[in-house]
């Protein structure tokens, strides 16, 4: 069980938006690791 990076926050768990700031990665929910297996499933 691999722990991939986010490639959407690139691990940061949080990714900058043009309006607010920053806020926290829905993809890996601020974790910085991406979900592939239950992101793939579903
Ligand atoms: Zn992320």
């Amino acid at each position: 069980m691999n722990k991939t990076t986010c490639q959407y926050c690139a691990g940061n768990g949080y990714v900058h938006v043009a309006v607010g700031g920053s806020e926290t990665c829905h993809y890996c929910e601020g974790t910085g690791v991406e979900k592939d297996e239950v992101a793939m499933k579903q």
